[in-house]
């Protein structure tokens, strides 16, 4: 029989009652394995009352108590790894070490986290007046709620989770039904570490779901994570209820290939920044751009070889190099792209379509996919696919490297590979995208810098994780203060300027 999962509110499991539900898929087989309850608005309304009655007292309590509980959360999922991991590429479809890297990517946020009560200090300053001192502090908002994507069902639930509840803030979480059981995993795992009941939620659901928590005007804030243009449109109706929102949306990740740059380095960078985990993250390298003809003949051959050594299986074997898509929905999206590039005229160098794994018949497959010869008008190269398909765009010279990623709809990840110092760092000044690789295929910034995408990518003017992830999620209050001893000037009706 299916098993039915359950929303986390108030520190304990509990069952749905709209009666609307999805199917949770193991992507590998194609089996239905769990069914999902559907919050209904009356759900969500009951969730933010028993979150905001449960910040009052965490709000208030010192930061050293609150990041001691992190700490104790790091440890329990530690301790939880293998089994984390398990469940999460039974719902997804990655491998299992890939699993592990993306429950690991969450704590180490958490980790950061843990410096609350640094990371919460406000200023001071000393006789800003005559007799008066001025100091700020940091405050949590209150109710906080993120929304978040399918292909980082701990990582991203863990960089926004972890900054709102360590600032203070009760946290509500909207995961993706495609893979709701690690964040309700992680739930528990809070729950154990002594974490408050009521300050980390999961309400399962849809539109309708995430619409409550956009309109109630108790919930102050909205962090989102998904598809470019759900992440406008969550951004506008959040701005519309008078909300602070970070909305981060897709992407088409470049890679610049100079010619001087070590081609097997570039070709093994590619087969996991393209394929890894089928193509279905936010930073994936979906265009190749080698500079001059030369270098891109050399990179194709070598990727050619490289893709037939590639394994394609159930993320829990162990020779496998990535699993299936998510969904069959995907499977299907992404051979339409796969057929559109060919229908404009790219070269399909490989074709991952009709891919079949023995004893998972049933599974979203798709093949490594191989595109040369892709030009700028192809739609293959102006919108996101999101699937194991890697397009070829040659560029006659660096300028046309550096312009093809910078005048791009999106702009959340950029990477070059050379030799020449100069030339790296001209790109990295010069080209108009959030995060940016020097010989790194995939930069995805660490725990203490900030994680955000420029232009179609990114909607909201602080990024995730590190420092801004605590100014996100607190407000700034500045006190002036003037104590009686101080001096004294009797009734005055002049504007107090610095003077
Ligand atoms: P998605 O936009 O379909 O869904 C994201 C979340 O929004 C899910 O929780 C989903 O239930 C919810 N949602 C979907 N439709 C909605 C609607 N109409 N109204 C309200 N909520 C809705 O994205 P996905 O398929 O889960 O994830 C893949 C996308 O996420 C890709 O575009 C990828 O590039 C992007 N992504 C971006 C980043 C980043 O940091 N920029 C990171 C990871 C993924």
């Amino acid at each position: 029989m299916t098993r039915e999962l359950t929303h986390y509110v108030g520190g304990t499991h509990i069952a749905g009652t709209s009666q609307r539900f999805s199917d949770v898929f193991n992507p590998s087989t194609g089996v239905v394995q769990a069914k999902l309850p559907l919050a209904s608005g009356q759900e969500v309304r009951a969730a933010i009352a028993v979150a905001q009655s449960a910040q009052e007292a965490w709000g208030t309590t010192n930061p050293q108590r609150r990041a001691r509980i992190l700490n104790k959360f790091v440890s329990l999922v530690y301790e939880n790894m293998d089994e984390l991991a398990a469940l999460l590429t039974s719902e997804h479809g990655k491998t299992f070490p890939d699993s592990k890297g993306d429950i690991q990517r969450g704590l180490e946020v958490i980790e950061f986290c843990v410096a609350a009560p640094h990371m919460l200090k406000g200023e001071f300053s000393d006789s800003a007046g005559a007799g008066i001192d001025v100091h700020s502090m940091r405050q949590p908002l209150g109710v906080v709620a993120g929304i978040t994507p399918f292909n980082f069902p701990a990582m991203i639930p863990l960089w926004k989770a972890g900054p709102a509840i360590a600032s203070g803030n009760a946290y509500i979480l909207k995961p993706s039904e495609r893979d709701p059981s690690v964040p309700l995993r992680l739930a528990e795992l809070f729950t154990e570490a002594g974490l408050p009941d009521g300050i980390f939620n999961v309400i399962n659901g849809d539109k309708e779901t995430v619409d409550a928590l956009i309109e109630d005007p108790r919930v102050k804030a909205i962090g989102f994570v998904g598809s470019t243009p759900i992440a406008q449109s969550i951004y506008a109706a959040a701005a519309a209820h008078g909300k602070r929102a970070q909305c981060f949306g897709g992407a088409k990740n470049h890679l610049v290939i100079m010619p001087d740059a070590d081609m097997d380095m570039v070709a093994d960078a590619l087969m996991g920044a393209g394929y890894g985990s089928a193509g279905e993250r936010c930073m994936a390298i979906s265009v190749a751009i080698p500079v001059g003809e030369a270098t891109a003949d050399a990179l194709v051959a070598k990727l050619v070889e490289r893709i037939g050594r590639l394994k394609i299986g159930d993320g829990m074997d162990e020779n496998t190099d990535f699993g299936p898509v998510v969904a069959q929905s995907a499977k299907e999206r992404i051979e339409n792209y796969i057929q559109a590039g060919i229908d404009e005229g790219a070269e399909l160098l490989v074709d991952g379509r009709g891919l079949e794994v023995p004893g998972h018949e049933g599974g979203f497959w798709v093949g490594p996919t191989l595109f040369d010869r892709v030009t700028e008008n192809m739609k293959i190269y102006k919108e996101e696919i999101f699937g194991p398909v890697l397009c070829v765009l040659r560029a006659k010279d660096y300028e046309e490297a550096l312009r093809l990623p910078s005048e791009h709809e999106f702009g959340n990840g950029v990477s070059i590979f050379t030799r020449d110092g100069d030339t790296a760092r001209n790109f990295s000044s010069r080209v108009q995208v959030g995060m940016v690789g020097v010989n790194v295929p995939i930069p995805v910034p660490i725990a203490y810098y900030t994680f955000g995408g420029w232009k179609a990518s990114g909607f909201g003017d602080l990024n995730q994780h590190g420092a801004d992830g605590f100014r996100f999620y607190t407000k700034t209050k500045t006190v002036t203060t003037r104590w009686p001893s101080g001096i004294r000037e009797g009734a005055s009706f002049i504007m107090p300027a610095g003077s």
